[in-house]
């Protein structure tokens, strides 16, 4: 089961439309200033060298962070127009990478962490089940210094999230809160665990945000997934939305497989802002990512 690794994949697409749209996400429920508790279910290493020799037998940051910045920021200005929530991701990407070179890349338990409010007091908990990923995870947060405002587990994340839902309430009463899933669904049986986990959480804490990241592949459970998801917040009474991004691929010899060329997120209580934010980036992100074959993109959301 521990076949895969984050750093083989970090940077990549996937991760562009993960983290982007889940900074825009983090971003406005900062607005407000009550305390948020902040959950990773799958928290990966938290912070990745694109220069490792993870990165450069897979190279798949070259077809996203990587051109990302060549094209949006490169020395003589950028080559096309960006937008406010790729300009934030870009921004938060940079900021680990004071040097001006593309060389860490900020997984999203670093993305969290570095957004996360200490004077209002907002909770971090990390899971993470990979041996190896999970004291990496470990020695990286050590690093920050952040107390006991991040808290790392080497557990289950689907069967962790359940006693920390609903989370405390802070003075007046107010709880709040985003979980992040983000399995590698490596194990057809995750996608089964994303619904049924989404279906607990919405019962214990209806009013959270619930961040979802699944592959877009031919397979039914990935097909079903956001159709699922979608059910389980028109039940629950909850607003949601959806978004894809595909760079396609180009010309495939006989025998060769293309990757994985698209993802989704799904978010249950998303703020209003993210739909018209994602709807003006991913235009962008495949004009600048796209690859040919089966490139494209889509927003829907309730009401
Ligand atoms: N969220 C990370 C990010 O955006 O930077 C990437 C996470 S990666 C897609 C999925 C991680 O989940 C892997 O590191 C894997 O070892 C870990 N994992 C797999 N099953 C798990 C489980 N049941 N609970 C916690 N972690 C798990």
């Amino acid at each position: 089961m521990f076949s895969y690794r984050h750093a083989f994949h970090a940077g990549n697409h996937a991760d562009v439309l993960k983290h982007l749209a889940l900074i825009a996400t983090l971003r406005h429920l900062m607005l407000k200033p009550p305390a948020l508790t902040l959950v990773d279910t799958h928290a990966g290493a938290g912070l990745y060298r694109l220069d490792s020799e993870f990165t450069d037998k897979g190279g798949e940051a070259e077809h996203g962070v990587v051109r990302l910045f060549s094209v949006l920021r490169p020395a003589q200005g950028p080559m096309a127009a960006s937008t406010p929530l790729i300009d934030d991701y870009l921004d938060l990407v940079a900021g680990f990478n004071p040097g001006g070179s593309l060389r860490v890349y900020p997984g999203s338990p670093f993305v969290m962490q570095h957004l996360m409010r200490h004077e209002a007091r907002d909770r971090l908990k990390l899971f993470e089940l990979h041996p190896t990923d999970g004291k990496t995870l470990s020695s990286n947060i050590a690093q920050l210094e952040a107390g006991r405002a991040v808290v790392i587990k080497r557990d289950d994340g689907f069967e962790g999230l359940k006693p920390l839902l609903p989370p405390p309430a802070d003075a007046q009463g107010s709880r709040r809160g985003l979980v992040l899933i983000d399995p590698s669904y490596e194990l057809k049986s995750d996608y089964g665990k994303v619904s049924a986990c989404i279906q607990d959480a919405l019962k214990r804490f209806a009013t959270g945000t619930y961040f979802i990241w699944y592959p877009v592949i031919p397979r039914t459970e990935a097909h079903d997934l956001p159709r699922k998801l979608r059910a389980l917040a028109q039940r629950a009474g909850r607003p949601w939305l959806h978004a894809t991004l595909a760079i396609g691929h180009p010309p495939l010899a006989p025998n060769e497989r293309p990757g994985l060329t698209a993802s989704g997120v799904f978010v249950v209580n998303p703020p209003h802002t993210l739909a018209d934010g994602l709807r003006a980036a991913l235009p962008v992100l495949v004009d600048v990512l796209g690859r040919g074959r089966g490139q494209g993109h889509a927003v829907e959301a309730s009401g």
